[in-house]
Parts: structure tokens; C-alpha cells; sequence
């Protein structure tokens, strides 16, 4: 095996969630480009045709290492058939190796501190439309359509999302341009200064899709 392949093998998030969710795989480099896995380029002991596995109408070959493959390895036959990677959000670590499936909870709190280089977060905001494991990328949270770095100030940002829902205002709410006086009124008045304060703190990121989406979506309880 090459050091590039290794690198492949141990940097690639697919593999890392893989290794940690099932076990680490056996694996080689191929004796020729179509021989090897037509996604991440390695072999693994089981091959299997690219057409047993995806339909005609996927889309994700933007994400494949090597179109000349004509097989998908074991790892890359996983990340494509087992569905909660389409349904659930999912955070895969590094250091150690980890892959968790969260709920709302466990995303609130993942994405209440900034991504570290370590860590990659899948958010599928369409539930069941896409396969987003393969197209992450460690240090960002992907969605349906965008990879996002996650900061200190994004953590916060989410964090006041959910101090606001947690007050009553709903999502839909949570657009406008001002705080609902039919909730305001049922919130204590010595809170109100904060409630202006947080509303304020979202308003530059109140039309700034995905990262909205994606704070909306982990501040659901
Ligand atoms: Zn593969």
C-alpha cells in the first residue's frame, strides 16, 4: 500500500465512520484504476458492481476519487445502504474513532461548541433525499447542499436560538424582524432586555440559509 492510499484510508471520513461503526476493514491498493473501488480508489476483500448499489438517478459522483472503478468497496457499499446516514444527523470523530447518531439533543449539544478538525457532522435537513457521509468533510457540518464551518460565534448563535425558542417563539418567529408581542407579553419583564439583546444577535444570520436552517433544525425540542 502507498502512503497516499494510507492517507486515503485514514483520512477519509467515510472509512473513519465505517471503522468505528462496524470494524476496521481489510484493505489493499488495486493492481489498476477499474479494479479499485470507483468512489474512494481502495479494494476491500468484497466488491460489488456500482449499479447493485446506486440508482440511475444519483447524483453524488461529484464525491467519487476514481470513475474508471466499476466496483464500490465494502465501506462505500455501507455508507450508501445503510439508511439512518440519510435520516439522522450523524457525527463522526477522529480522535478516538466514533460515529454517533444523534437526536435533536445531542446535535444541540455538539453544535453548541465550535467543529473541531477532528470532528464531522452530517445535518440531513431533507431527511432520506440525499447521502450526506460522503460528501463530509472533517471541521464542517454538511447538509443537503452545503459544507459549513462552525464556529465559537455559531455555537452562540445557536445557543440563543434555543434560549428564544425555549420562551415560546417558533420557528417561523424566529424570521421576523421583531419579537411577537403574543409572546412577549407572557414573558417575565425583566427578561425582555434579553429577549431584544438575542433577537438582535440573530439578525444578520436571519437570511443567511443553511447555517439558519441548520441552527432551526438543532434548536427543535
Ligand atoms: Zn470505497
Amino acid at each position: 500500500m502507498t502512503a497516499s492510499n494510507l492517507t486515503a484510508a485514514a483520512s477519509d471520513v467515510v472509512w473513519a465512520a465505517y471503522a468505528a461503526a462496524v470494524r476496521i476493514p481489510e484493505h489493499a491498493v488495486p493492481v489498476d484504476r477499474v479494479a479499485g473501488c470507483a468512489r474512494c480508489g481502495l479494494v476491500t476483500t468484497v466488491m460489488t458492481p456500482v449499479g447493485q448499489v446506486i440508482s440511475r438517478r444519483f447524483t453524488g459522483l461529484e464525491h467519487w476519487t476514481n470513475l474508471a472503478g466499476r466496483h464500490l468497496c465494502q465501506v462505500c457499499v455501507w455508507v450508501y445502504r445503510h439508511r439512518p446516514l440519510r435520516t439522522h444527523a450523524h457525527v463522526v470523530t477522529r480522535r478516538p474513532g466514533a460515529l454517533t447518531q444523534g437526536n435533536r439533543q445531542l446535535l444541540r449539544q455538539v453544535l453548541s461548541a465550535p467543529v473541531s478538525s477532528d470532528v464531522a457532522v452530517i445535518v440531513p435537513l431533507r431527511p432520506g433525499r440525499k447521502h450526506l457521509l460522503p460528501a463530509a468533510q472533517w471541521g464542517h457540518v454538511t447538509t443537503d447542499d452545503s459544507h459549513l464551518t462552525w464556529s465559537e460565534s455559531d455555537a452562540a448563535r445557536l445557543t440563543v436560538m434555543s434560549r428564544l425558542r425555549r420562551l415560546g417563539f417558533t420557528e417561523t418567529m424566529l424570521s421576523d424582524e421583531a419579537p411577537r408581542y403574543a409572546i412577549l407579553h407572557r414573558v417575565p419583564a425583566d427578561q425582555w432586555a434579553m429577549v431584544f439583546d438575542d433577537w438582535e444577535r440573530l439578525d444578520a444570520w436571519r437570511h443567511a440559509d443553511p447555517w439558519w436552517q441548520v441552527r432551526i433544525h438543532a434548536s427543535r425540542m
